[in-house]
């Protein structure tokens, strides 16, 4: 319907025709009402359209997914409870018992866990990869069994960028889908799509609901990975499924498939949806995204400026930043911005970060990151303390990072807070 990115933030996903409510309702009921058994039937079998139990769909939850699948630029989109759920869903969509995955090392310390350990015990192995590495060294790692790639546009905490025509390449060239965690830089800064990415993941938790309101996932399809040219990896698709009276997913539902058969199997019995309450304060998150994510980036960018003159910083990493190692792939992939957060590090190591981190005064010390409000984060002793040393090297994540997640308050006002916390180094 819409073009422009803003436009379809506002419009896209609910279209009310005369005389419905303006803004989404939130259809708050579990079950919906048919006249006769027969359709009842004929819904249990996919062969009908309609909703018959939120766990499976929702009208307020599809309408939010459809929002984010146009901001994509997809063809099918589910809503999932977290984040987690979304790349769980977008792995075990595709990969069994026995199968095999790629991943970069450097990704969310959440999903390093869940693909490292949780799927390693269902018998699913992940390999680690550094994405730095050239195409040449990456190939030797695709074994017979490997189903896909994965990767995150801007790696949570490490803010490094993902080269995704190097990864689209290797993946496509072994028959198999690229798959994105595209949180950070939302759909407003980069489109994996247009760039060879098959499936893209986020966690709705950060920018797009903003407001640091509702913990969310999302999974979008773009429809252009053809599961039955490569028939024999994935016979989840390509064969048929035995609880749902041997439907094969990619004849009967196309470029559906992949999404159809996450609702239809994965949801159905794993159960991890979002409730449509969240999806509403995820919809109204969205309709804000695009002037959010401009002003996310506008004071991130100042405020690297003023760590990387800063003489009591050892380093800064933002890839908006002129000179920056990931500043080439950032312009290419990202021409508008990447995100708001950054990472840096103290001189004067642990004891400094700690001392810097509380005497801040509104940039508040979170677990989370990429909302509306500033905040920090020291993974080392946060979010990656489980992480060995070894283990968040492997994951670049030094041991004195910071991570700050610029918000969008007046950045003079960001800038006098950490001016004042430095001083008291
Ligand atoms: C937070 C995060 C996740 C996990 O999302 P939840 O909504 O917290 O489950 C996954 N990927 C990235 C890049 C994240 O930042």
């Amino acid at each position: 319907m819409t073009s422009n990115t803003g436009t379809k933030c506002i419009h896209e996903g609910w279209r009310p025709s005369e005389g419905e409510p303006r803004q989404l309702p939130i259809y708050q009921s579990t079950t919906f009402k048919y006249d006769t058994s027969d359709t009842m039937g004929q819904l249990f079998d996919l062969e009908r359209e309609g909703y018959f139990y939120t766990r499976l769909q929702n009208p307020t939850n599809d309408a939010v997914a459809a929002k984010i699948c146009a901001l994509e630029g997809g063809v099918a989109a589910m809503l999932t409870s977290s984040g987690q759920a979304a790349n769980f869903y977008a792995i075990f969509n595709i990969c069994e018992t026995g199968d095999h995955f790629i991943a970069s090392s450097s990704i969310y310390g959440g999903t390093y866990n869940l693909f490292g350990v949780t799927m390693k015990k269902m018998g699913i192995e992940c390999t680690f990869v550094d994405q730095t590495l050239p195409a040449e060294e990456l190939e030797k790692y695709f074994k017979p069994n490997t189903k896909a790639v994965f990767g995150e546009t801007i790696t949570n905490p490490t803010v490094s960028i993902f080269d995704f025509e190097k990864f689209a390449k290797l993946a496509h060239d072994h028959g198999v889908p690229l798959i994105v965690d595209n949180t950070f830089a939302t759909p407003v800064n980069c489109r994996p799509f247009e760039w060879g990415a098959d499936i893209v993941t986020h966690s709705t938790t950060k920018y797009m609901d903003g407001h640091a309101a509702g913990v969310g996932g999302c999974i979008v399809d773009s429809g252009n990975f053809d599961w039955m040219a490569h028939a024999e990896k994935f016979p989840g698709l390509t064969t048929p499924d035995e609880s749902y009276h041997g439907i094969t997913y990619a004849e009967r539902f196309g470029k559906g498939a992949y999404i159809t058969k996450a609702t239809a199997q994965l949801m159905r019995d794993l159960g991890s949806i979002q409730s449509p309450q969240n999806a509403f304060y995820l919809n109204l998150g969205l309709e804000t995204l695009h002037l959010r994510m401009k002003q996310h980036c506008e004071n991130a960018l100042a405020v690297a400026k003023y760590l990387k003159e800063n003489n009591k910083v050892a380093w800064v990493h933002y890839a908006d930043l002129e000179g920056d190692e990931y500043n080439d792939l950032a312009k290419k992939y990202m021409p508008n911005g990447t995100c708001g957060v950054l990472a840096f590090g103290i001189k004067g190591g642990r004891e400094a970060s700690i001392k810097f981190m509380d005497s801040l005064k509104f940039a508040s010390i979170v677990t989370h990151v990429a909302d509306a409000k500033t905040c920090l984060l020291h993974p080392a002793s946060h979010t990656h303390r489980q992480m060995s040393e070894e283990q968040l090297i492997e994951a670049g994540v030094a041991p004195d990072l910071i991570r700050l997640s610029v918000g969008i308050e007046n950045v003079e006002d960001l800038i006098a807070d950490l001016e004042q916390a430095f001083a008291q180094l």
